[in-house]
């Protein structure tokens, strides 16, 4: 029998091979690099070079690639081959150091959201040491941020890997006010879980709105839903379970730590999650988690869709990012730890994030912006569009003694004197089950629940990074300055929390008082991409990523915009796949159908026989069939319309405003007559099919 052990991570130049293929002061100096954000020598890069090569070719690997995220959202990838000719007419193999630290990307085609001018397309690739090499089909695929001529970034990883180091920096500074003179370097961890679903690959063959728009347009529910619950935690069952032991081993060999697998609610759907680790490397996995997902589910002859909103009236795919910040000798600085002088530590902290999510719901909200993830926020099924944070019973009332001035009484213990050293002890909380919450503290780090399946972790890590360190820097400003450090402690932990506490919510997040109780305390609702976007180039963002050099104003604009086209052109897409599923293949059977039920029902009402089934169906499809094809000639012109416009954000508005009800017009005239219709006649598969046939 094959042991995980014998290939988890074969297929990365990890650290275990770097020490076996790098001369000693060779891998030493790498090792600094990678660990301790030191410049990397580039003397060392053709040694480093040299050694990836060797190993990836004895792994079967002909090509190199430069592996980046551009801001598509989904990772990119061209390949160049190691051969060299030479006279005799044989090849050598080779790759240089030059060839490592950097690539020159004509990418003229990825999205700059007007950062590079048509001029000057060049764009460069530079190697991310701290994220390993690794083999994939075979291609050597090296990591690496991607930016233009400008020195602009036009990917997710520089600005995460820029908001990294400001992490780092801000964090040393507050703890070595408390005292930690140990740690070098400090890095925020994540754990990504992926949810997903599986349909057979025939049946989505044969529907053009999951092909072109990775969701069905229409579909009238099946009977059985997620009603019953019976999904979730469900036995799996044999192909779904084939699925995912190759899944995991694919994984494993890419040295992707995945951990858990289970169903989820909806039927056909299912969940992944890895073992937390560093968020650049996390992210790199979540990109690599995501392209194998796709690619052996095919091999199983299925389709993993990993859209936010796959099927109508059942519960849509997310993604949870847990978030934490650890120093190199091993502390999480979001664990409460067991003695007070600890506690007061991670109070302050705790208070920093509550501050920091305070002050930037809009950043948080905008992270998360699509219009996929407009079906599922606020939808019952995921946290609502409001952010707000959970903390829990126990700290809440900590928090709330703490503000009061008041005794802290701990539930089912002993008492305890609340004085300024003595906190008490804080238990790690296990019973976290808000579910609806946004940003739930989960006892020893941060759960963000609102991205949606396909999207980047990078953005979400980013802003959570930048907005904690200017949160930690006002802290450390104030108590560099005091005189009493215990004290300043405590009184930045009453008045931030005094100040900030509204965006802290313990109850039912998915609930209609929640909505006014929200409007009340004066938080943003923006309950759609249209309205969340525009925060990106707010004067108070732009101030706070130029601060800590995570973005320029440039960058946050082309990101602003990007998003929006993004918006635009999905929901152009999804248009016109109504319009050319409704013209093209419904309404052409809808007639056909009520026609023949014509023909019966003047053969029965002829024969006086009475026909009342024919009657009613043929009257209410013809009926059907007439709105359908009206809003179709509406949806057309909308679009046309839309169009025409020259700013995309009036586009936007133009999509959301008048696109997006026609096309729901439509499909509630067609999944009604989905539901009259013999549906061996149906023009494609319906809902019992693919969502009970895997
Ligand atoms: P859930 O109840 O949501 O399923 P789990 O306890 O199973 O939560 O953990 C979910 C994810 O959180 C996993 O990917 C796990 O590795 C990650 N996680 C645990 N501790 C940390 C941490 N300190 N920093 C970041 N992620 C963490
Ligand atoms: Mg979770």
């Amino acid at each position: 029998m094959e042991k995980i052990t014998d290939y988890f991570g074969c297929n990365v130049f990890n650290d275990t091979v770097m020490k076996e293929y790098l001369p000693e002061d060779t891998y030493k100096a790498l090792k600094k690099t990678i660990e301790q954000g030191k410049t990397l020598d580039p003397s060392i890069a053709g040694i480093v070079a040299q050694a990836m090569k060797d190993w990836a070719v004895e792994k079967g690997a002909t090509h190199f690639t430069h592996w980046f995220q551009p801001m598509t959202g989904i990772t990119a990838e061209k390949h160049d081959s190691f051969i060299t000719p030479t006279d005799d007419g044989n090849v050598l193999l080779e790759f240089s150091g030059k060839e490592l630290i950097k690539g020159e990307a004509d990418g003229s085609s990825f999205p700059t959201g007007g950062l590079r001018a048509t001029f000057e397309a060049r764009g460069y690739t530079a190697w991310d040491p701290t994220s390993y090499a690794f083999v994939k089909d075979g291609s050597l695929c090296i990591p690496t941020a991607f930016y233009s001529h400008g020195g602009h970034a036009l990917d997710k990883k520089t600005p995460l890997v820029r908001s990294m180091q400001a992490l780092n920096d801000s964090t040393l500074r507050l703890i070595r006010l408390f005292g930690n003179n140990e740690a070098k370097s400090v890095k925020p961890t994540v754990g990504a879980e992926q949810e997903y679903f599986l349909v057979d690959k025939k049946l989505y063959d044969k529907r053009e709105d999951l092909r072109f728009c990775g969701r069905t347009l229409f579909g009238a529910p099946a009977p059985k839903g997620q009603e019953l619950g019976d999904h979730y935690y469900g036995v799996i069952r044999p192909r779904v379970s084939a699925f995912m032991k190759e899944l995991d081993k694919e994984l494993w060999m890419l040295g992707i730590p995945s951990k858990t697998k289970h169903n989820e609610v909806a039927p056909s759907q299912h969940e992944m999650a890895p073992v937390f680790t560093t968020v650049n490397i996390s992210t790199d996995h979540n990109q690599l988690t995501m392209e194998i997902l796709k690619k052996v589910a095919e091999k199983h002859g299925l389709v993993c869709l990993l859209h936010e909103k796959p099927f109508g009236n059942l519960n849509g795919s997310g993604k949870h990012n847990n978030w934490s910040i650890s120093t190199d000798t091993g502390i999480n600085l979001l664990n409460p730890g067991k003695t007070p002088s600890e506690n007061m530590q991670f109070l302050l902290i705790l208070c920093a994030v509550i501050k920091a999510v305070d002050l930037h719901q809009d950043l948080l909200r905008l992270s998360v912006a699509s219009a996929g993830n407009d079906h599922r926020l606020g939808g019952q099924e995921a946290p609502p569009a409001i952010v707000s944070m959970f903390l829990g019973d126990e700290l809440t009332s900590i928090l709330d003694s703490i503000e009061s001035d008041t005794e802290y009484t701990q539930k089912a213990r002993e008492k305890m004197d609340f004085g300024v050293k003595t906190l008490p002890a804080i238990r790690k909380a296990t019973t976290d089950r808000n579910r609806t919450s946004p940003f739930a503290f989960t006892g020893n780090k941060f759960e963000f629940r609102m991205l949606g399946a396909p999207m980047s972790i990078a953005g979400v890590n980013t802003i959570l990074n930048t907005i904690v360190c200017e949160a930690f820097d006002s802290f450390s400003e104030r108590l560099e300055k005091a005189k009493d450090f215990d004290s300043e402690v405590h009184s930045i932990i009453r008045e931030t929390y005094k100040a900030h506490k509204r965006i802290i919510f313990n109850g039912d997040g998915y609930s209609k008082q929640w909505q006014e109780e929200a409007e009340k305390r004066g938080l943003l609702n923006l309950t759609d991409t249209v309205s969340a976007l525009p925060y990106y180039t707010d004067k108070k963002n732009i101030a706070l990523f130029e601060k800590y050099n995570v973005y320029s104003e440039a960058e946050l604009k082309s990101r602003e915009s990007i998003n929006i086209e993004r918006y635009n052109k999905s929901l152009h897409i999804e248009g016109l796949t109504v319009i050319r599923m409704a013209k093209e293949q419904l309404l052409p059977v809808l007639s056909k159908v009520s026609a023949d039920l014509c023909l019966n029902l003047s053969a029965k009402e002829g024969a006086g026989i009475t026909a009342k089934y024919e009657r009613s169906v043929t009257e209410k499809l013809s009926e059907l069939c007439d709105s359908i094809y009206e809003d179709s000639l509406s949806l057309e012109k909308a679009i046309k319309d839309a169009e025409t416009k020259e700013d995309i954000l009036e586009k936007a508005k133009a999509y959301r405003d008048n696109i997006i009800p026609i096309m729901n017009s439509i499909r509630n005239s067609v999944d009604t007559a989905e539901t009259l219709v013999d549906e061996n006649e149906w023009p494609y598969p319906n809902y019992c099919d693919l969502l009970y046939s895997v």
